[in-house]
């Protein structure tokens, strides 16, 4: 698996190590982080709600990327897809590519950020291979409305969300596998 990590201009690029190493551990991906940023176009803010519009920031991240690759972006604005007021993240799967809004997950302690961060690119990249929003609270694939649903799920994937991607070939660190007694 290749995944190409990109970003918007003022994304950390520490933080974009981070998140890869991440998910070089869990997925055994060869991730790459681009040098350059991506810069949005103006036609896809939405001025008066102030915030981007998910669906189309993700069209546009997929033009950036190999063919054979997964593209996750990192970005620095807030955005929204039709329906719903906001989104941490949004996956379209069929476009292998993904992104992860980052305002709403910032926290005062750095690491509790970089976790929310990890944790919503782990659950789109779920999204990417094949998962849907999982019932198990603590299943970085359940489905997180507010960042305190962020922070009550894991990191990991709970057993049966392991095995619908292993039978598709991708296999989980055991350390991002949920034990269950
Ligand atoms: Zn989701
Ligand atoms: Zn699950």
């Amino acid at each position: 698996m290749q995944i190409q990590l990109f970003k918007t201009k003022n994304i950390d690029k520490k933080l974009l190590e981070e998140v890869a190493s991440c998910l070089h551990t869990i997925f055994a991906a060869e991730v790459e982080i681009t040098d350059y940023y991506i810069e949005l176009p103006t036609s896809i803010f939405d001025s008066k709600r102030m915030q981007y519009l998910a669906d189309a920031v993700v069209y546009h991240v997929y033009r950036y990327k190999n063919l054979t690759s997964i593209a996750v972006i990192l970005v620095e604005f807030d955005a929204y897809i039709k329906g719903l007021n906001f989104v941490f993240g949004l996956a379209i799967p069929h476009l292998k590519s993904a992104a992860v809004f980052l305002p709403r997950l910032v926290a005062i302690q750095s690491t509790l950020f970089l976790e929310r961060v990890k944790k919503e690119v782990i659950h789109e990249l779920g999204h990417i291979l094949g998962l849907k929003h999982c019932s198990k609270l603590e299943c970085v694939m359940s489905f997180s409305n507010s960042v305190t649903e962020v922070d009550r799920k894991s990191m990991k994937f709970c057993q049966k969300c392991a095995k619908i991607l292993g039978r598709q070939g991708y296999r989980i660190s055991q350390e991002y596998i949920i034990i269950e007694i």
